[in-house]
């Protein structure tokens, strides 16, 4: 699954030639590939980069794969997902401690996105150490572990935060239904916290997906969801202008805000000093968060596996064959999560 970044239109099913592992590294098949924003934006050709020398980019960083040889504790047939980010050279001082989501340099790069070939691919190599071992029990649910480690993440900072005082939190507000906002609900809900999710689809199935979690699920304007219940914990999950503005306004005193989602670049008018007022007359924290690491990872993987699994299929609304990979990045008003099946071959 190959394109040239920069150029939309450009996506094809490309020939390769076959990879070798080398040393530390696995050979893994890919069973299912998840797709996402981030890939619809290097198909618009707004985003992405080759690796260096090269025209093409191989898309996709959402791998659940399997192990073909044994090798580096790994077990032949065992499921793995991929890690996506790796490390920059220099190191800074956050990728020298392995947290490279938070590098400080910019000289990071991504599998399928900034400058790493990605896994969509009908074999591609990991290197051990950004192999992430799935459960059986999980089986093919594991492809949703690389969006749910970005909410272990978010969970995460947010619980780091919320220690600076002794403010309890305790009211959840997630913007956005998408598999984002869901894995941010779940985790949540699995932390005993009243959660409210907002988004704009008044039918179809996001009201019921929620609801199956046990929280509660809103249309319409941003603040007057927000008035209903004061959230002291919001989850942005959008990027929408509108949304990001809503979300940092209209929250408890010492409320947390963790924005997830980047959307095009529009000029929303805000009141910066009413805006500033609020921030610190309340204590509020407003903070951005992206990736993840191999932590993070595990935290995902524990987090899916303590979930009902007939609710986490209720995600995957899409899957579609390799041959029509570029059908997975097309979205129907009822579409979750699309994912790629490199089983079904044509
Ligand atoms: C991926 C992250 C990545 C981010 C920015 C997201 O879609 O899940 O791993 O850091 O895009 O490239």
């Amino acid at each position: 699954m190959t394109v040239i970044p920069g150029q939309p239109g450009s996506a094809e099913l490309s020939e390769l030639p076959e990879p070798e592992a080398g040393a530390g590294e696995l050979l893994v098949e890919p069973v299912l590939l998840g797709v996402c924003g981030t890939d619809r934006e290097i198909l618009d050709g707004v985003h992405g980069e080759p690796p260096p020398g090269h025209e093409r980019l191989v898309l996709g960083h959402e791998l659940l794969g399997r192990v073909r040889d044994a090798g580096g504790g790994f077990e032949a047939g065992q499921l793995v997902a991929g890690i996506v980010r790796r490390p920059d050279p220099v190191p800074c001082a956050c990728c020298a401690q392995g947290e490279w989501d938070m590098c400080r340099n910019g000289q990071y790069t991504e599998r399928g996105i900034k400058a790493l070939d990605g896994y969509g691919a009908e074999l591609v190599t990991i290197e051990e150490n950004f192999a992430v071992p799935i459960p059986d029990a999980l089986g093919t649910l594991g492809v949703l572990t690389e969006p749910s480690s970005i909410l272990a993440k978010a969970w995460e900072q947010i619980e780091r935060i919320s220690t600076r005082a002794c403010s309890v939190h305790e009211r959840v507000l997630v913007t956005g239904a998408g598999p984002i906002g869901l894995l941010a609900t779940l985790m949540g809900v699995q932390r005993g916290l009243e959660v409210h999710v907002l988004d704009r689809a008044t039918e179809g199935n996001k009201p019921e997906v929620v609801a199956a979690l046990g929280a509660k699920y809103h249309t319409g304007d941003v603040t007057e969801v927000a008035k209903e219940f004061d959230p002291d914990i919001v989850v942005e999950c959008t990027g929408v202008a509108e949304l990001v503005a809503g979300a940092m306004r209209h929250t408890a005193p010492g409320a947390i805000v963790c924005l997830t989602g980047v959307a095009a670049a529009r000029e929303l008018s805000v009141d910066v000093g009413a805006l500033n007022n609020e921030l610190v007359l309340e204590n509020d924290v407003v903070f951005g968060s992206v990736n993840a690491n191999k932590r993070h990872f595990e935290q995902a993987v524990n987090a899916l596996c303590a979930a009902d699994p007939d609710w986490l299929r209720s995600l995957i609304t899409r899957t579609v064959p390799l041959e029509s990979w570029t059908d997975a990045l097309e979205r129907g008003d009822d579409d979750i999560k699309s994912v790629v099946d490199f089983s079904q071959r044509g």
